[in-house]
């Protein structure tokens, strides 16, 4: 089953932080990462004055269920340092889950499809990057929801990253800095 998950992050090192995720992502056992998209930046939503964000989406593929997948993101964010505090607020690492296959779920902890996903540009932008066919839960392609409004937000290029033979050995060597 093909999954994608949106990541962001906005304080500390941001990019390092998207890095250090997929990183971990490429050696979560059960999981193997397939794609990621370029490196996108956004401007925060939400009244909290805070810097910009570096968001991307990354297709892996698994046989977790949803809730499972939900655990290991935690783990990793956990592990990178994430504290939660403020709703909509700053972040070191922020991993949601946007679709699972086909697969739904509800429940207190977690929705799926992820149910803001189709509102957000910086979700829908290197998502269609990735899976220009894609048909939303909302029966809309990703292409034409983008067309339509695309926001304000920028392509800032690879993260350049190389996933070696399997292993899940990451390289990040053009670490993409800010102009
Ligand atoms: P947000 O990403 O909405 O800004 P958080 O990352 O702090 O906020 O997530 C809060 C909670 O959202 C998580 O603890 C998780 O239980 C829940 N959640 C519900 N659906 C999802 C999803 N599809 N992906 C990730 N988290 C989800
Ligand atoms: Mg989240």
């Amino acid at each position: 089953m093909v999954c994608y998950l949106g990541l962001g992050a906005n304080i500390g090192r941001p990019v390092y932080q998207l890095a250090a995720a997929i990183s971990a992502l490429a050696t979560s056992p059960n999981v193997s990462l397939r794609r990621i998209s370029a490196v996108y930046s956004t401007k925060p939503v939400g009244a909290v004055e805070q810097p910009d964000f570096f968001n991307m989406v990354v297709a892996i593929s698994t046989e977790l269920s949803p809730m499972q997948l939900l655990e290991m993101t935690g783990g990793i964010e956990d592990e990178l340092g994430r504290v939660r505090e403020v709703k909509d607020g700053p972040r070191t690492i922020d991993i949601d889950i946007l679709l699972c296959g086909g697969m739904t779920w509800d429940d207190a902890e977690l929705t799926v499809p992820h149910p803001r996903m189709e509102q957000r540009q910086f979700v829908l932008a290197p998502l269609s990057e990735m899976a220009p066919e894609l048909i939303l839960p909302n029966g809309r392609p990703v292409l034409e929801l983008l067309e339509e409004d695309c926001g304000d937000v920028e392509m800032l290029g690879r993260l350049g990253v190389l996933v070696r033979g399997g292993e899940g050995v990451v390289r990040t060597e053009e670490i993409v800095s800010r102009p």
